[in-house]
């Protein structure tokens, strides 16, 4: 049967760009979301932004916009993340959409009716300076538990505690810097403590999913029973959670409570919801053929929720998501899995310095997104552990595995099938191929049940295994001595056949992980797209493509280039929970490693005649190692030749098609190589040895040849 999955990331908050972090869970939830689409289930796979709360609010104040315009801003940038990771979300969405809205206001209507709302006054840190009620985040102090200092108001991120900011001992804010003064308000709360949500939750955290296995990993498990344990003194156990925030506040206002705003906690979960009624009613979900409503997808007791969090939400995801759920009568998850924080180079992400890995630099480096998704995979398990990132361990491993054994494979074998056999494989094979053929199909069910327990590792080192019985198999046959002995031909065949069936056997079980060097493959080798059915077949006496080059290996320089500071240093937003302080110090260094040019006046700019202009075609020039000569429509009656000193870090192939910027009234030039008719503009660092990569400027959606850029 089918499965019917509704599969959620935790949703970012939307106060900064992505940071590794972010992009560790979205690569451990795409490969899961891709594993199971490609064992036949359906998956909805729907993401957003948590766009609310005092630190958004604050945070567009010192920006000039409105908190609207700031989380609009933030995400119109996701984009080039998830595209550039390939990050297959179905819908992205906001928390501050009407489906929120009306979704959050829905749910605290029907806890109210369930008796689970109550209301008390609460004294409450207040900022004398900045004239409103501080946040949680806007408190540190000293951990009323284990004393730690300078601990957020809301949980210690050493001991793990969550209490009342009040708790904390010598608090301060951080806005001001002003001792807080107690000041009064009624409160909404949730009472989590009600023995019918105590009994439920134990109930329900140590029950199974409709797959039939735990919940919750066993890790989760035992942190919950210690949040569950009151002492002798009566201490802990869950207690009741305030769920309001009084004006100013950026959020969803509680219905018959005027001025008075829900905590950015409790709307943030019912976005997963919202963003799958947004999807439904947009019409995408009837793309992927499920022709139901919202409602009654969500309805249907098949339906399997899945959400994928790092550890530092736990408490939230597994407690009070659950009981708002059960106790508004809607259906709870059937996983909650916790994954732990990626480290880089051993070291915990600072909240102040961020990490050495911004996503997008490892994109603008020309770093391939592949690397990273097979490197954080093949660190990935179903536990809560931590995943280190390690340059070195890194450039090791992808150049080994990738190149080394797997990409091999076919390289070594395509060349004769080409130049011997037409492409076409035997139809018959050895012995001793049809038993490693049978031993690689073989292992495709414990493959299969490895990634749907997210052990990647373990499915990643299995695979590498079979590549490596390939490689074993290769140098036993010497495909290349075969070549030259007289009468081998039909062994040749037989031997290359083999190495193309397997590797098509070990690209579909790394199809998950890199899911664009499949599609290259499955154009290479001609086939449809590979699904998990394909493990029990062949292709026989089948035509093949020609082979073209399929990964590089990781250039070092590039990876050392990735944790060099970047001439102006955005810090990413650095806590996964998202609701930390922003922005790194002003930097003090040269934009690009040069000082700006003197001042000139506008009408100096405008001698520069600036167009538009399509790359119609480009080439390799002959006896040149830094020019490509391109062909350039810029909107006039004949195309232009302009030779362009980029041939070291473009594929020729890969520019035909795009639109660049040129400077269009340049006089032409008469080059060893021809006339060059113009300049076409790109950016680079002034110290390309320590800062490489040349990034061609590209027009937004909608251009055409020969507009002015002015
Ligand atoms: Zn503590």
């Amino acid at each position: 049967m089918p499965r019917q999955l509704f599969v959620t990331t935790a949703l970012p908050y939307a106060n900064g760009p992505f940071h590794i972090g972010h992009m560790m869970e979205y690569i451990q939830a795409d490969i899961w979301v891709r594993f199971q689409r490609m064992q036949g289930h359906a998956v909805h796979f729907v993401g957003a932004d948590d766009a609310h709360g005092a630190p958004i609010m604050i945070a567009a104040e010192k920006a000039g916009k409105t908190p609207q315009q700031f989380v609009a801003n933030i995400a119109a940038g996701r984009k080039p993340y998830l595209d550039g990771f390939h990050i297959d979300f179905d819908h992205w969405h906001s928390t501050d959409a009407p489906e929120n809205h009306q979704l959050a206001q829905d749910t605290y209507r029907a806890l109210r009716r369930n008796g689970l709302i109550f209301t008390r006054d609460v004294e409450q840190f207040f900022d004398p300076v900045k004239g409103m009620f501080l946040p949680d985040r806007y408190i540190k102090g000293e951990c009323p538990k284990c004393g730690a200092k300078d601990q957020y108001g809301d949980s210690c991120e050493v001991c793990g505690a969550v209490y009342a900011p009040t708790e904390l001992k010598h608090p301060y804010s951080t806005l001001t810097g002003a001792a807080p003064v107690r000041k009064s308000s009624e409160h909404h709360f949730f009472q989590l403590s009600s023995s019918r949500c105590i009994g439920f939750l134990q109930e329900w955290t140590v029950g199974a999913g409709q797959d039939g296995s735990p919940r919750l990993q066993a890790e989760v498990l035992n942190k919950i029973k210690e949040w569950f344990t009151v002492d002798e003194f009566g201490h802990g156990g869950l207690a009741d959670w305030d769920i309001s925030r009084d004006a100013p506040y950026f959020g969803i206002e509680i219905p018959d409570a005027p001025g008075k705003y829900f905590y950015v906690w409790l709307d943030a979960p019912i976005g997963y919801l919202a963003s799958l009624k947004s999807y439904f009613d947009s019409g995408k979900a009837r793309e992927r053929g499920e022709a139901r409503s919202f409602d009654e997808f969500m309805a249907d007791p098949a339906t399997e929720q899945v959400h994928f969090i790092g550890k530092d939400i736990t408490y939230f995801h597994t407690l009070f998501w659950p009981a708002m759920l059960h106790f508004s009568g809607r259906k709870t998850p059937d996983h909650v899995f916790v994954h732990g924080f990626i480290t880089v180079s051993g070291e915990k992400m600072s909240k102040s310095r961020g990490t050495g890995i911004d996503p997008l630099r490892y994109l603008q480096l020309g770093l391939n997104p592949e690397w990273l998704r097979y490197y954080i995979a093949a660190k990935l398990n179903g536990k809560v552990e931590d995943v280190d990132f390690n340059p070195d361990d890194f450039v090791a491993r992808v150049n080994s595995d990738l190149v080394g054994k797997y990409v091999n494979i076919a390289s070594r074998a395509a060349g004769f099938l080409a130049r011997r056999f037409g492409n076409r494989l035997a139809a018959e094979l050895g012995a001793d191929g049809r038993t490693l053929l049978e031993g690689l199909q073989a292992a495709a069910g414990d493959i299969t049940a490895l990634y749907d327990q997210r052990e990647y590792a373990k499915a990643l080192r299995e695979t590498m295994a079979l590549a490596d019985r390939v490689n074993e198999y290769v140098d036993a046959n010497k495909p290349w001595e075969l070549a030259k002995k007289a009468g081998e031909d039909a062994r040749l065949h037989d031997v290359c056949s083999t190495c193309i069936e397997a590797f098509r056997l070990l690209t579909l079980y790394l199809k998950p992980v890199l899911p664009a060097l499949a599609a290259q493959v499955e154009a290479f080798l001609r086939i449809e797209p590979l699904s998990s059915v394909d493990a029990s077949r062949l292709l026989g006496a089948h035509e093949i493509g020609g082979y073209s080059h399929l990964l590089q290996r990781v250039d070092a320089k590039l990876v050392d280039a990735l944790f060099e500071a970047p001439a102006q240093a955005p810090a990413p937003e650095a806590a996964v929970a998202g609701k930390s302080g922003n922005g790194a110090p002003a930097s003090a260094l040269l934009p690009g490693g040069e000082a700006l040019a003197p001042t000139i006046a506008i009408e100096d700019f405008a001698r520069i005649d600036l167009r538009l202009a399509l790359i119609v075609d480009a080439a390799r020039v002959e006896g040149s190692t830094k020019l490509l000569k391109l062909t350039l429509d810029v909107g006039e009656a004949q195309s232009r030749t302009v030779f362009s000193g980029i041939q070291s870090a473009f594929d020729p192939a890969a520019l035909v098609g795009k639109m660049t910027v040129v400077v269009a009234n340049l006089a032409p030039r008469k080059m060893k190589f021809g006339l060059s008719e113009g300049m076409v503009l790109a950016a680079s660092h002034v110290d390309d040895k320590t800062h490489p990569g040349l990034f061609l400027l590209e027009p937004t959606a909608g251009a055409v040849p020969g507009l002015r850029v002015r």
